[in-house]
């Protein structure tokens, strides 16, 4: 549960340009509750992820007041669930409220968290060059440097293309080059 909103609030690298394309990422990441699948509910998303994106900027004690307010003002009140064949679990806000308002919710509950353990370090940006996603890194080790899957397999694959395009130079032949453009 922790990971489902900011993995859900991930920045633009997952297109989320059009109610299908939301409707279809709620599908995949198994985020339960209403959807509505229409534009307001799009922009209501964007929104929340902006308003996110801000809380990744504060410092631990700022952070502290704001979760405080973001949680007031959607009413959080946590109590536990069972549905979809999940055993009890811990939801903030009832199934049929606005998506956007249980992302930023969700995404509340596990700050909270963040701020108590005192580990806003694992509050990061995506490592990536092309991606300005924010991600919580629960790693037991911390080393969570991307905000997905794919951004991670992006960057891997630029990194292992660099690396041959270099040796192929280093051997002489044009092949390095062309295997950098094309890929
Ligand atoms: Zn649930
Ligand atoms: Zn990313």
């Amino acid at each position: 549960m922790l990971n489902t909103a900011p993995r859900a609030v991930r920045s633009g690298v997952d297109g989320l340009a059009t109610p299908e394309q939301l409707v279809d990422l709620l599908a995949r990441s198994g985020f339960s509750g209403r959807v509505d699948g229409d534009r307001a509910e799009l922009e209501a998303v964007h929104e929340a992820r902006a308003r996110l994106r801000d809380l990744w900027a504060l410092e631990r004690d700022e952070l502290a007041v704001a979760v405080n307010e973001l949680l007031a003002r959607h009413g959080a009140v946590p109590r536990l669930e069972r549905h979809d064949g999940l055993d009890w679990h811990l939801h903030a806000t009832p199934q049929d409220a606005p998506l956007a308002d249980r992302f930023l919710v969700e995404a509340g509950m596990a700050l909270l968290d963040v701020v108590r353990s005192d580990a806003t370090d694992r509050l990061r940006t995506c490592a990536a060059d092309d991606c300005d996603g924010v991600l919580v890194d629960l790693s037991r080790n911390g080393s969570k440097r991307f905000c997905s899957v794919r951004c991670g397999n992006r960057m891997n694959t630029i990194a292992f293309r660099a690396r041959k395009a270099a040796e192929a130079a280093a051997a002489g032949g044009d092949a390095g080059a062309a295997g950098a453009v094309c890929g």
